[in-house]
């Protein structure tokens, strides 16, 4: 029996495309192989919102509709909301299938036809269940005068207070009011009388912060600003933010339209459609500053955007982490040279950037120091005789260092349990339980599934773990390392893009750390290639880079610069 796969993914899922197509085609190859078949097509659609184009599916069913030269005799799909996460959609492409002769098969929540129904009905339910209930959740909190989630803004702390449902308040749940903090207070209104008053720019408010040595708010990443630096956006975020004025508002943007046009940017909501607290909490900044302040951004004229008259061979390669957090740097051309600058200074002052030891204002490097290395760790690492046992030394070094796998573990057994509950659940539905009492235990699940994904979404990419899958597809690379030394820019950044490679800029150190990855498609498309033509990494897979996280850490080094 001859199988299509089809997988989606939507940009709500919050998943990495080059993780989840793998985790639902392996999936549905197990259940294949137990129906003792095999696949023969495969089709993945990316989408970016509700309402979009599910190019693959169309086109698998364009193939279906000629019996004589379709590859394949059914359909198998991770799920019914994998086929579409509209009840109707996927009802509707099943039956266009079926009535071409070409049954669906789900790899879980498949069954009887009930059963498909009812998990249809759900995904459906639950995707209109969360868009409804969130908003108005939320927004009653605002109304209680509550702050949702989260930090209290720069300039308040949170008072908290036993939670007003007695039930809650007895398992120890509390609820947050925003009070000035004494501290952070006089920052925020020197903030906004430096901007409407003195007439400062974001960038000389930040840079007089950060000469006067006043921490700055934690970024919720705290990996992300550890030097507690002041940058223009936080100044910016604190100068538009009218929780200053007194009033708790909610929802200012709405990222609705965005999801349902697949794509464009958020709308920022008119002031008259906000969501705001009846009960207010003490103000720092009186409306009229507030007023006009935001007088002052309207009145800026929006400067053009920079022009990029060119594209620099490393430019989104490499990061710069001179004694801070990595960074991006960006290319510039001065007297003949093209350089690698730190962006450091760009957003949190060039003062500060000077400041940091051995940096300087405009930390830079230049791009033909920089690409001789890269040659270096190409010829050494992916295409050298020596590769495959530098990569053994390596993997012994780094032995269990990737920290979060065993947390990602945890995570995506509790995710697989939670959708055999669900399954369970709606098998309950065929036995005769109570259908409301099954919804309520599901949407529990739900919530639970939704905790576990999102703790899932910032861990780190996992790093391969099939060392010997990594070790074969770089031993079946020829050596492309004189082709690349020969190539054109255009072609060694296609070869760049295609190995995932990553370079880290420590010039305090004078090292250049890089890393790089071979997936399956890679090595396929350059097994039997003799020399590097353009598109030779981009062609024959839909275009687009190939980019992998597995297998980052099949090489990786530290030199000296
Ligand atoms: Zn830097």
């Amino acid at each position: 029996m001859r199988f299509a796969f089809y997988g989606r993914l939507s940009t709500d899922d919050r998943q990495d495309v080059t993780l989840a197509r793998p985790s639902q085609l392996h999936a549905c190859e197990r259940k294949v192989q137990t129906l003792g078949g095999t696949i023969t097509a495969d089709w993945f659609d990316v989408e970016s919102g509700s309402h979009d184009q599910r190019a693959g599916l169309l086109e698998l069913i364009a193939e279906a509709r000629d019996s004589a030269t379709r590859r394949f005799d059914q359909v198998i799909v991770y799920n019914t909301s994998r086929l579409a996460r509209d009840r109707v959609d996927a009802a509707l492409f099943e039956r266009d299938l079926r009535r071409l002769g070409v049954p669906v098969v789900y790899e879980s929540g498949g069954g009887s036809p009930l059963e498909i129904a009812i998990k249809q009905a759900i995904d459906e339910h639950e995707r209109n269940q969360i868009k409804v209930e969130t908003r108005r959740g939320q927004a009653q909190n605002i109304m209680n005068g509550y702050r949702c989630g989260g930090r209290a803004p720069y300039g308040y702390r949170l008072e908290y207070e036993p939670h007003p449902v007695a039930s809650r308040a007895s398992k120890g749940d509390r609820k947050s009011r925003l009070t000035p903090d004494p501290e952070q207070m006089p920052v925020v209104q020197d903030i906004y009388r430096w901007w409407v008053e003195d007439g400062l720019g974001t960038m000389a408010i930040a840079d007089r912060l950060n000469s006067g040595a006043v921490p700055s708010p934690v970024h919720t990443n705290t990996s992300r600003n550890v030097r507690r630096r002041w940058a223009k956006s936080t100044i910016r975020a604190i100068l538009q933010n009218p929780v200053y004025t007194g009033r708790l508002v909610w929802d200012r943007t709405d990222h609705s339209l965005k999801r349902e046009r697949g794509g464009g940017g958020a709308r920022r909501r008119e002031p008259d459609e906000w969501v705001r607290s009846e009960v207010e909490h003490p103000a720092i900044i009186t409306q009229t500053l507030f007023d006009a302040a935001q007088g002052r951004f309207h009145a800026k004229s929006r400067r053009p955007a920079r022009k990029s008259s060119r594209v620099y061979l490393l430019t989104g390669l490499v990061k710069c982490a001179s004694g801070h957090e990595p960074l991006a740097m960006f290319g510039a051309s001065t007297r003949g040279y093209t350089y690698m600058r730190c962006d450091y200074g760009r957003s949190y002052g060039s003062s500060e950037a000077a400041a940091i030891p051995g940096h300087g204002q405009w930390c830079s490097v230049r791009e033909d120091d920089l690409l001789p290395l890269i040659l270096d760790f190409f010829e050494k690492r992916i295409f050298g005789a020596a590769r495959t046992d530098l990569l053994a030394k390596q993997l012994d070094q780094l032995g269990g260092a990737d920290a979060d796998a065993q947390t990602r573990a945890r995570l995506t057994r509790q995710i697989a349990d939670v959708d055999t509950a669900v399954a369970a659940q709606v098998r309950g539905l065929e036995a005769g339980i109570d259908p409301m009492a099954i919804k309520a235990r599901v949407d529990e699940l739900k919530i639970d599934r939704a905790t576990y994904e999102a703790a899932l979404s910032v861990l780190a990419p996992p790093m391969s773990t099939d060392h010997g899958r990594l070790a074969d597809n770089l031993a079946r690379l020829p050596d492309l390392s004189d082709a690349l030394r020969a190539a054109g820019p255009d072609v060694q950044r296609e070869v760049f893009d295609a190995f995932g490679l990553r370079l880290e800029y420590d010039r305090t150190r004078g090292t250049a750390r890089m890393s790089a990855a071979v997936d399956d498609a890679l090595a396929d498309v350059l097994a039997g290639a003799t020399e590097l033509t353009p598109s030779i990494c981009t062609g024959g897979h839909g275009g687009g880079r190939i980019r992998t996280c597995e297998g980052r850490a099949n090489a990786f080094t530290a030199r000296p610069l």
